[in-house]
C-alpha cells in the first residue's frame, strides 16, 4: 500500500482478496491470498492480465463482498 502506482502515478490500490485459484504464483491454486489492487482504469487491466482478477471482480474482504470501489 505504501507505493504510487505506476499507471496513476497516485496510490489507487484498494484491498482485495483473490480467491484460491488466481494466477500469481505456486501457491495460489489453492490459497485465497490478500492484495492491493490498481483502481484506475490502466492499473485494473494490469491486475487483471497478471492475476485474472481485478478490484472490482476480487473480493472486498470488509463486506466479504465483489466488487466496489471503496478500499
Ligand atoms: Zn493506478
Amino acid at each position: 500500500m505504501g507505493s504510487y502506482c505506476r499507471y496513476c502515478g497516485r496510490r489507487c490500490f484498494v484491498l482485495r482478496v483473490l480467491p484460491a485459484g488466481h494466477r500469481c504464483g505456486e501457491l495460489c491454486a489453492i490459497a485465497a491470498h490478500t492484495w492491493c489492487l490498481a483502481t484506475c482504469r490502466d492499473g485494473a487491466e494490469h491486475d487483471r492480465s497478471r492475476t485474472g482478477f481485478d478490484h472490482k471482480t476480487a473480493i472486498n474482504p470488509y463486506t466479504r463482498r465483489t466488487g466496489g470501489d471503496s478500499a
